[in-house]
């Protein structure tokens, strides 16, 4: 036996060499790579500080190659910042002629260009012939038993790895209620039997990213001391043929052998996507759900093994997968609510030394909306932000940075504005935030800044008192009001044609809004508390309604975009002069608390032809 089985083996090694040969190629290729290019471990630092600092005589010397530039600080022998200009010479960006710095120009080296442009060609083949030997590999595996393919890679995540419990879970008190009886099937499950009450079989936990599902999961296996299994339904789509069944077999014999036991299949969306809406691997998926649902039907009252899942797409799922015997619980994770945000904060700042000025409590209000992941993403951040600076505790300004970064992307600090642009930015977000400070049922403006951040080219903000559950319909027309404020400050400033792309989200946001208070909140002039869902089929949209009703639903959602931007211009025409001064200020300072939006605005009135209740 052993004997036969050599020649496939000798077969197997062989590629392994050869895969690792290639490997080995690519590691070199990138070790020349990044030998070639320009030291990395250079500070990043904006073009406009470099100049200002060489202008005022505190540099030695810029080197650059074509747009890169490496800063040696005076004082300094070596480079040890570098930044990037714009096309054009560094004197037309700012540089004086007459500054006491030297200046060496030299050309992109051309030995690295040839070098890259044959790595561009050659990596990739040798990527693809890496990948074709793999697959081969897989395709071996598969008809070799004694190959390991077919056994699931479920991780057991035994007693020594670090404990998840309900405790550090915060918030979803009705989730972990329901998953308590969980725990208590299966710590105590001859008490259920002895009474033949019917232990369940599949828990879906249900919620949108990051709000804690997996936690879940694994606090349900540690508060219960019982082994758990997991895997991922995206590891199985990237499966060959056959393999995915086999694995959720073994799995499942694996989790039977241990009982009791949790099996968790996270993101299983991507196995059980409802049949008319599977796209991608099509029939290897029905496999391997159909080997799912039939090892759920296997099961026996003493079988000792929940099967617990994991989606953000609860209504994408094979309803097959939601009839009785398989996951016929549900328990839905939600956003933590202010409370729970304030906790969620509370934990993953424990360890974390913080200066007695950061006010948790104020960044847990206004971070609604965002998961638990997005919060431990932010405490993680300010704590980079703190080691970054070389302090030892973090600052509210280290928490305040990370909350922006998390939520609108990083500050875009190196990328130069030229003065039309700042000043139309200014314009812009003092139109929005005029707009909404004026607007009785509009939220408080936060914080204005025309720091360019991922997409924006600056950021209004507004800020609920707390959260709220219900929206009136003159909250939103003031919502969509304010959207508008800063096209409507373009248009003041620089006439009806003179608007430009800068507001194309909020436009979009607003389109957005107004359809669906007329689709989905009945909030319609003349179509009031009805509503018109819509819903997608094999064949695309359909619209449960007529024609008619269409042609009245979109002049109902023009006609409220319409009264948004009358009710933004009569506010910034009445307004003008603090739209000048919010601008300027906004020019001097960038970003503007609060405080001083409010000091500067104090003033503004609201015209009659923006009102529209007393
Ligand atoms: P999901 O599976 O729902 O996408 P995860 O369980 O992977 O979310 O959560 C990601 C991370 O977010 C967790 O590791 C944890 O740090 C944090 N987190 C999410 N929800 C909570 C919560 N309710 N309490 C504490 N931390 C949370
Ligand atoms: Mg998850
Ligand atoms: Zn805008």
């Amino acid at each position: 036996m052993a004997n036969k089985k050599q020649p496939a083996k000798g077969k197997i090694s062989k590629l392994t060499r050869l895969t690792a040969f290639w490997v080995i190629i690519s590691l070199v290729g990138l070790a020349v790579i990044s030998m070639l290019m320009p030291s990395g471990n250079l500070k990043d630092v904006p073009l406009s500080d470099v100049v200002k600092r060489a202008n005022s005589g505190k540099v030695e010397q810029l080197e650059i190659t074509g747009n890169d530039i490496k800063v040696t600080v005076k004082g300094e022998d070596k480079p040890t910042e570098k930044t990037v200009k714009e096309d054009g010479t560094i004197y037309d960006q700012g540089l004086n002629k007459d500054a006491k710095v030297k200046v060496q120009i030299s050309q992109p080296s051309a030995t690295g260009d040839i070098v890259l442009s044959l790595l561009t060609i050659f990596l990739p083949i040798a990527i693809i012939i890496g990948f074709f030997m793999f697959m081969m590999r897989q395709a071996q595996g598969q008809n070799n038993q004694a190959m390991s393919f077919g056994k699931s890679k479920a991780r057991l995540y035994g007693a020594d790895k670090k404990k998840v419990l309900f405790k550090d879970v915060a918030g979803n008190d009705a989730a972990k209620q329901d998953l308590e009886e969980i725990v208590d099937f299966l710590k105590f499950p001859k008490k259920y039997e002895q009474l033949g009450a019917k232990i369940p079989r599949g828990v879906l936990l249900a919620g949108a990213p990051g709000t804690g599902k997996t936690m879940m999961a694994r606090a349900v296996a540690s508060e219960a001391g019982v082994p758990f299994f997991s895997i991922s339904g995206s590891e199985f789509v990237e499966m060959f043929a056959g393999v995915g069944a086999s694995r959720v077999r073994d799995l499942f014999s694996k989790a039977k052998k241990n009982a009791p036991s949790i099996i968790f299949i996270d993101e299983i969306d991507a196995v059980a996507h409802k049949r008319d809406t599977r796209g991608g691997n099509g029939r290897e998926d029905e496999q391997t759900l159909n080997q799912i649902l039939v090892e759920m039907d296997g099961f026996d009252n003493e079988t000792g093994v929940i099967v617990m899942a994991a989606t953000n797409r609860a209504d994408m799922l094979d309803p097959a997968l939601l009839r009785p015997g398989r996951f016929d619980r549900r328990v839905t994770i939600v956003l933590p609510e202010r409370k729970d945000r304030l906790d969620i904060l509370k934990i993953h700042f424990k360890n974390k030394p913080l200066d007695s000025a950061v006010d948790l409590d104020k960044l847990a209000a206004k971070t609604a909306g965002s998961s638990g992941a997005d919060l431990a993403n932010i405490a993680n951040e300010a704590a980079i932000n703190t080691a970054r600076a070389n302090r030892k505790t973090i600052t509210s300004e280290d928490v305040d940075a990370a909350f922006e970064k998390v939520a609108i992307g990083p500050e875009r600090k190196s990328k130069i504005m030229n003065d039309k642009d700042r000043e139309l930015s200014a314009y812009h977000e003092a139109g929005h935030a005029i707009v909404g400070h004026v607007l009785p049922d509009s939220d408080p403006v936060h914080k204005v800044t025309i720091i360019p951040r991922g997409q924006t080219g600056g950021v209004t903000w507004f800020l609920p008192p707390e959260d709220k559950s219900y929206t009136s319909i003159y909250e939103f027309k003031d919502i969509l009001a304010r959207a508008m404020g800063g096209r409507m400050a373009e248009k003041i400033l620089y006439g009806d044609d003179g608007v430009t792309t800068g507001a194309g989200s909020d436009l979009k946001h607003v389109a957005e809004i107004a359809r669906s208070m007329v689709v989905e909140e009945g909030m319609g002039q003349g179509l009031r508390n009805q509503v018109f869902a819509e819903d997608r089929d094999y064949f695309g949209m359909i619209k449960p309604y007529s024609d008619q009703t269409a042609e009245k639903i979109d002049k109902e959602v023009a006609g409220l975009v319409d009264e948004a931007t009358q009710r933004a211009e009569a506010v910034l025409k009445e307004n003008r002069k603090y739209l000048d001064d919010l601008a300027k200020v906004l020019l001097d300072k960038e970003t503007i608390e609060e405080d001083e939006v409010n000091k500067v605005l104090k003033g503004a009135t609201l015209p009659s032809k923006a009102k529209l209740h007393n």
